[in-house]
This record gives C-alpha cells, sequence and structure tokens, in this order.
C-alpha cells in the first residue's frame, strides 16, 4: 500500500432509523469520505450526529441504505456477508471508548489471541504483541490481567489488539473519552506513535477539539454530511 492511496471511501451513504415510523431519524443524508493510507482524520460532532454509526458502515458492521462503502477499491456495500466479514476481519481494527478486553487473559494474550484466530503461528504472534505493547509503553504489564491496568494502560492494550493482524484501516469510536485529560493526551499520542509506524489509515471520532486539531484533517458533521 502506498502512502496517500485511497483505502476507505464513502460515497453518498444515507442511513435512515425507523424509516416510515413517527420516530424516524435520518441519521447519514449522503456521506461522503476519502480516507488515505498514512493519515489520521478526526471525526468531530456532538453526540447523537451520527458518527458511530458512521463507523459501523464505514467498518462493515452495518450496511447502508444507499451509497457505496469501498475498501482497497472494492465496492462493499451490497456484497455477501461472507465477503464483507472477510474484508473487515483482514482490513479493519476497532477501537471503541471502553477497551472489551478479555478478563481473564493477560495483556500479551488478548493481543495474541486474534492473531492465532487468524492463522498466525503462536512465536510470530507472541513477538508481535510485544513489538506493539513496547511500542505504546506497555511491555512492562504484558502479563498483568486487564483488571489490573489502569483505564490508559488498558486502552493502549486494546489498540495493540486491534492493530494486532495488521489492518489497513483504524476506526476509533471517542477513544479516549473515558479518560481524564492528562491520560487521553498520551494515550493519544500512543495511538498517533501506532498509526505513523503503521501506515494506517485511521478515522477518530472524537469529542475533544485539542485532539482533533492534531491529526492530519478534521471533519465535522453537519445535517448527516461529512465537512472539512
Ligand atoms: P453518535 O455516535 O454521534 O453519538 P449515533 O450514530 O450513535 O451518534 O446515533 C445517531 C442517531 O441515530 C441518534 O439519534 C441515535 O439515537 C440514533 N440511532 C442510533 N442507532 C440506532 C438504532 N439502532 N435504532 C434507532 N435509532 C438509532
Amino acid at each position: 500500500m502506498s502512502e496517500g492511496e485511497t483505502v476507505l471511501r464513502l460515497a453518498g451513504v444515507t442511513k435512515t432509523y425507523n424509516a416510515g415510523l413517527p420516530n424516524e431519524v435520518a441519521v447519514l443524508r449522503g456521506t461522503d469520505l476519502n480516507l488515505r493510507a498514512g493519515e489520521a482524520v478526526a471525526l468531530v460532532a456532538p453526540s447523537g450526529a451520527g458518527k458511530s454509526t458512521l463507523l459501523h458502515i464505514a467498518g462493515l458492521l452495518d450496511t447502508p441504505d444507499d451509497g457505496t462503502v469501498e475498501i482497497g477499491g472494492q465496492d462493499l456495500s451490497g456484497a455477501p456477508d461472507a465477503a464483507r466479514t472477510g474484508v473487515r476481519r483482514r482490513d479493519v481494527g476497532f477501537v471503541y471508548q471502553f477497551h472489551h478486553l478479555l478478563p481473564e487473559f493477560s495483556a500479551a494474550e488478548n493481543v495474541i489471541l486474534p492473531q492465532l484466530a487468524n492463522g498466525i503461528a503462536r512465536a510470530a504472534a507472541g513477538a508481535r504483541a510485544r513489538d506493539l505493547l513496547d511500542s505504546v509503553g506497555v511491555a512492562s504489564r504484558a502479563d498483568h490481567r486487564p483488571a489490573a491496568l489502569s483505564g490508559g494502560e488498558q486502552q493502549r492494550v486494546a489498540f495493540c489488539r486491534a492493530l494486532a493482524n495488521r489492518p489497513r484501516i483504524l476506526l476509533a469510536d471517542e477513544p479516549t473519552g473515558n479518560l481524564d485529560p492528562a491520560t487521553s493526551d498520551r494515550v493519544f499520542e500512543a495511538l498517533m506513535a501506532l498509526v505513523r509506524g503503521e501506515g494506517l489509515a485511521a478515522l477518530v471520532a472524537t469529542h475533544n477539539t485539542d485532539l482533533a486539531a492534531r491529526m492530519d484533517r478534521v471533519l465535522r458533521m453537519e445535517e448527516g454530511r461529512l465537512v472539512g
């Protein structure tokens, strides 16, 4: 993947919940997006504007009513579930506000398990986990379970897990929303180091305009469309 190549493209995406009912809500009304390899883009909008809906559609967890979702130049909006799941597993990493780490496994195992599920040998998966944990400053916590880690450490492990299988796209939904400002800052720096180091295309929904301003571009959601 060469730097600057479009990896994720949304064109004319629409999504309405409860269509035809009194509580109908037209969340996306013709959303366009080009996300390129190597860039981190902030998605800023108030709560309820449709950020999660957009991230779910972009990450193939949900389908649009209309419009196209292309990953690596392939239109997947109407593709069969098996094809969408395959691309999602291979190309997309997700990070949420809450880490969802497996509580009964160590930090390292949480990063290793998705790789084993993807057919990677244990030794290689372990090496990849160590490298990732090291790059975000939590290598010394590798053998601890999530409950023994601070909130910031847990979230850094969650980033490593999201990137374990070398996706091309990282989609993050308020990844620092649950952290105090100082921790949020450190966790954000770790996220950006990973994005840069891995040459990822990253779309990061955040309320934090200071963090947003430190990304390559800021997109705002207005009336169901993205504006730069
Ligand atoms: P954000 O992530 O910006 O807070 P969301 O994408 O979660 O926004 O939600 C956008 C709007 O769509 C909100 O009004 C929300 O209540 C509504 N919504 C989200 N998911 C559903 C759903 N599954 N069914 C009905 N309404 C939904």
